[in-house]
């Protein structure tokens, strides 16, 4: 069916200032471009040009996952606890998940992902190692009660992914299926045209360990990331590091109490006993499950990473307020040397080789300075706590590692037995035996990579949209209205696009050529034909890339030929 549409009846209702609120470049064109309209804080209406290309992703997406074997089906977005009880996730999942009641007053929840759904309807069907392996997906609303929803679709509460489940006999087979899916993920990303990299990541609230996140690159991404030339990349959630430390203090010296009134920052300590930030330390304070006191110690210059500290002390929290006045330890000078009793202390293994530590003296007001591992306190533990930060080496191959942003577009992981033993989901394996299975789940957010692609694919005039994520493919102004000349060349055009196979658009509003311009800017038409009355009485047009401002007089006869041959390049490049 070739798609032709007229601007006249296209419900775009664009902006011509940008909105207030909207403080990334997708936020703001999607409003201005009228695709997005807000509902409420994170729920979004998505307007005709905006579901155009939502569609355009979605086929993307499916085509790669039926490619390697995956089959769509559809879930409900509504859930009854007493599968997520089953899962123990209705008591883990913090306030993101929300819960609702029905009339009868029980308990479901909105979709946030469908681990427990999926394994409940594989649970009990699929009984042999014979039918496996099995994956199955669906492209769905999902509901997370964000605590900070913004930037428009790129962290909304209400949004569209597509997630998939594998389950498998064996881990073999698992990591089998996790790198078809890895490999299709990079095809969608290229597919969508984005620049991206696949990072090292921490795997969250899913569960599982082997885990991969897709990164399209933005300056505006919520994620920090680090990469080596040697091909480490990583979230700095999950990036190990080798911090550099050069301590200006080599010698031990004597250990000595200092009075520190009123100072607040490293910055201040450091100023105060004339010595540099980095040679102090900082120490945190967390405690275990059973309610165990742990210090954990920090470069003074470096921020501790607590998923890191997480790993090193599994179930740690970090205190809040009043377990500080509940343990009785001064928030501002913490320190390893006399701990309250039975206080675990962990260090960051940087700090190993320092002999002069500048730390709280667990008492307001006090500092030590010259303190000594050993000789005047104990580390219980070593370990890597440090938020990984560009220049510090990198963990494979000991270069330097360099920083950059991007957006989580995408992610696996390998679950393993997380959700089937928990959900008592076997199978019969070759000797009979049953088998809980092993499981993967994979997440293409559907509406964040629609605002991703803008993220890469926009100025200052509006968005400049790669062919295949675009709502229309072409567009033709007619920029004389009522010209007698014009009118038919640009419809004769038009139709001559449609029956070429191309997406396009006419501009046939009764607006002046300025406004056609900028709208066509601002929602991105990739290639525009502008048909104005000069050129057709010299029996030309003008072709114009939206991408690049690049402009080029064809002659009329040719117009549709030469803009399908660009399209058709652009679709190849774009396709596997
Ligand atoms: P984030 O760390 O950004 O909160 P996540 O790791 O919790 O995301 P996943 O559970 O991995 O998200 O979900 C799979 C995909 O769904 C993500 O890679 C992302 O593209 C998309 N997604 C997740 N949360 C949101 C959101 N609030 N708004 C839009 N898309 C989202
Ligand atoms: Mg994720």
């Amino acid at each position: 069916m070739p798609v032709a549409l007229k601007m006249s009846s296209v419900y775009a209702p664009t902006l011509k200032e940008d909105p207030s609120e909207a403080e990334v470049a997708s936020h703001r064109l999607l409003l201005r471009a009228g695709m997005i309209r807000k509902v409420a804080a994170g729920i979004y209406t998505f307007l005709p040009l905006a579901w155009r290309s939502i569609r355009k992703i979605e086929q993307i997406v499916r085509e790669e996952m039926d490619a390697i074997g995956s089959q769509e089906m559809l879930m409900p977005i509504v859930q009854p606890a007493e599968l997520w009880e089953q899962s123990g996730r209705w008591e883990l999942y913090g306030p993101e998940l929300a819960r609702l009641k029905d009339r009868a007053g029980r308990d479901f929840c909105l979709g946030p992902t469908h681990e427990e759904i999926i394994t409940d309807a594989v649970r009990g069907e699929v009984r042999s190692y014979r039918d496996l392996p099995l994956s199955l997906y669906q492209i769905n609303m999902k509901f997370r009660d964000e605590a900070r929803p913004r930037f428009g679709l790129l962290r909304g509460r209400e949004f569209i992914m597509k997630d998939a489940y594998s389950f498998h006999a064996d881990e073999t087979s698992l990591q089998e299926h996790y790198d078809d899916m890895a490999q299709a993920y990079g095809r969608i990303c290229d597919r969508l045209g984005l620049a991206w990299r696949p990072v090292v990541a921490e795997s969250g609230q899913i569960g599982g360990k082997v885990t991969t996140e897709f990164m399209a690159l933005a300056e505006s991404g919520e994620a920090a990331l680090v990469y080596c030339d040697c091909g480490y990349a990583a979230n700095v959630e999950a990036a190990e590091t080798v911090v550099p430390r050069t301590p200006s203090v080599t010698e031990p010296r004597a250990i000595e109490r200092v009075h520190t009134p009123d100072i607040r920052t490293i910055a201040e300590l450091a100023t105060f006993l004339a010595i540099a930030e980095h040679d102090t330390v900082k120490t945190m304070a967390g405690k275990t499950p059973e309610g165990r006191l742990v210090f954990l110690c920090v470069p003074g210059d470096r921020e501790l990473n607590p998923i890191k500290a997480e790993w090193a002390v599994p179930g740690l929290e970090l205190l809040d307020e009043e377990d500080f006045e509940s343990f009785g330890i001064p928030k501002g000078s913490l320190g390893p040397v006399a701990p309250p009793a039975g206080t675990l202390v962990v260090a960051d293994v940087s700090l190993k080789r320092d002999v002069s530590w500048g730390i709280g003296a667990n008492e307001n007001d006090y500092h030590f300075i010259g303190a000594m591992p050993a000789r005047d306190f104990a580390v219980e533990l070593w370990a890597d706590l440090v938020l990984a930060q560009p220049g510090d080496g990198c963990p494979t191959c000991g270069g330097t590692l360099k920083g950059t942003r991007g957006i989580e577009v995408s992610q696996v992981f390998q679950l393993g037995t997380r959700y089937s033993e928990t959900m008592g989901a076997t199978f019969a394996d070759e000797a009979g035996v049953e088998q809980p299975f092993q499981m993967g789940c994979y997440g293409v957010g559907v509406t964040r990579s629609l605002a991703a692609v803008i993220e890469q694919y926009s100025d200052e005039n509006g968005i400049a949209w790669p062919v295949s994520v675009a709502p229309l493919e072409v567009a033709v102004l007619p920029l004389t209205v009522g010209d007698e000349m014009v009118a038919p060349v640009t419809e004769r055009i038009w139709r001559a696009c449609a029956t070429a196979g191309i997406e396009v658009v006419i501009d046939d509003r009764d607006e002046r050529a300025g406004v056609k311009f900028a709208d066509a800017d601002l929602i991105g038409w990739p290639y525009q034909i502008l048909v104005g009355n000069k050129g057709v009485a010299e029996g030309t047009v003008e072709v114009k890339t939206r991408g690049t401002g690049e402009r080029t007089s064809v002659a009329i006869v040719d117009a549709a030929r030469h803009v399908a041959a660009l399209v058709g390049a652009e679709r190849a490049r774009l396709t596997r």
